[in-house]
């Protein structure tokens, strides 16, 4: 596989052109109550991580999930490396991660001295094998870490009762699943815990930042103590365990209720834009990754596979040619540079990889932008 730098770059990208890209593959909405809140800090001058919108920002996001407990990151990475030290998890135990995945939801098993051990994905909803993960459980295996990719939800009644009948801890990846629903359950709560990212591309946004939830009293209770120094409750400055520095600002949170309080409103609209896509194209060979029986699908990024992956390479640089953006699909990790030594072959995701494309998916496209785009393809295929 090339292009890998290409990859880093674009995924994390805010250097583009805006005289020659028309439509951005992502740009958030900061249309609601950001700039006000954000100026009450400021007059306040609570700048740091202390503040009134660090608490509400962590009650209204717990509420929103449907779990008890929710504290506040400063990115979704150390919110799943967060999760793995909560738990207790380290050397010597394996963590089954699919291999379908942004890297973040993988590099921090490693960063705990675990292994992470790959699955394969479904080909109709890209999300991870349960007969896969069975297969790759040894009794070594002391968690698994559950990635919603894209916005739709995984199987979580294979997986749950998996993980029960092996005695699993569940940590659940909704970086890009902000709100997405598994028979009528929010995700993030089913697991033991669930972790999210606020990045600037994220459907909400507080620039950089992340959330941890859990219902466990006990878990919350470590993952706080472990994001603070490890602070002793019975002490004041007293530090009794191995902790971070992963805290938020009031100025993030305060970013991050305002996109809260508006995340439905995002939600609808991005439905509405994969609907738009689906609707216009249908006549044409893409297959879109569509929302299943018992889900409700919150289209991070509306994604596609095209017929072969040249195709996909050619079609990305028309439309890039015509002002639109796009992303391909994650490359499985197993084939990344840090993971390819220890040989494994996971057809599905390998094929999703090669021939999958994310279209522009931000909640300001209006349907008249939709169309513009979606002609640039049909051009594209019938050229
Ligand atoms: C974005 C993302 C993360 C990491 O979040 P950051 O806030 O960028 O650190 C983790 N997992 C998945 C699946 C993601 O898409």
């Amino acid at each position: 596989m090339t292009e890998i730098e290409s990859e880093v770059l674009m995924d994390k990208s805010d250097d583009r052109n805006p005289a020659k890209i028309k439509y951005p593959v992502y740009q958030p909405s900061l249309t609601g109550n950001e700039k006000k809140y954000v100026d009450e800090c400021l007059d306040s001058t609570w700048i740091s991580s202390k503040g009134k919108f660090i608490g509400k920002f962590e009650d209204d996001f717990a509420k929103f999930i449907g779990v008890d407990y929710a504290t506040s990151v400063c990115n979704g990475t150390v919110a799943v490396h967060l999760a793995l030290v909560a738990l207790g998890i380290g050397a010597g135990d394996e963590v089954i991660v699919p291999t379908f995945t942004y890297i973040a939801s993988a590099n921090p098993v490693l960063v705990v001295n675990a292994k992470p051990v790959f699955v394969d994905s479904l080909p109709d909803t890209w999300q991870m094998d349960p007969k896969d993960i069975e297969a790759k459980i040894t009794d070594k295996t002391k968690a698994i870490v559950v990635v919603h990719l894209y916005g739709h939800p995984c199987d979580m009644d294979a997986i749950m009762a998996i993980a029960k009948k092996h005695n699993l801890y569940v940590i659940e990846d909704c970086a890009e699943a902000i709100g997405s629903k598994y028979k009528g359950q929010t995700v993030g709560s089913f697991g033991d815990i669930g972790c999210f990212s606020f990045f600037g591309n994220k459907t909400m946004t507080c620039g950089e930042g992340g959330m941890v939830v859990t219902s466990d009293a006990m878990l919350a209770d470590r993952l706080r103590r472990y994001k603070n120094q490890g602070n002793a409750k019975y002490r004041e400055y007293w530090n009794d365990i191995l902790g971070f520095n992963y805290r938020m600002t009031n100025i993030q949170a305060a970013i991050g209720l305002a996109q809260l309080e508006q995340v439905e409103g995002f939600i609808e609209k991005k439905r509405q834009i994969a609907n738009w896509y689906m609707e216009e194209l249908k006549d044409y060979p893409l297959v879109f990754n569509k929302e299943t029986k018992d889900v409700f699908h919150t289209y991070w990024m509306v994604s596609c596979l095209v017929e072969k992956a040249d195709m996909r390479d050619s079609l990305r640089e028309f439309l890039k040619l015509n002002g639109v953006e796009t992303r391909p699909t994650f490359y499985p990790i197993h084939t990344m540079p840090v993971y390819v030594h220890e040989f494994s072959k996971h057809k599905v995701a390998e094929d999703i990889a090669l021939r999958g494309m994310n279209l522009p998916s931000y909640p300001a496209l209006t349907h008249e932008d939709v169309k513009n785009i979606c002609n640039v393809i049909k051009q594209y295929f019938e050229k």
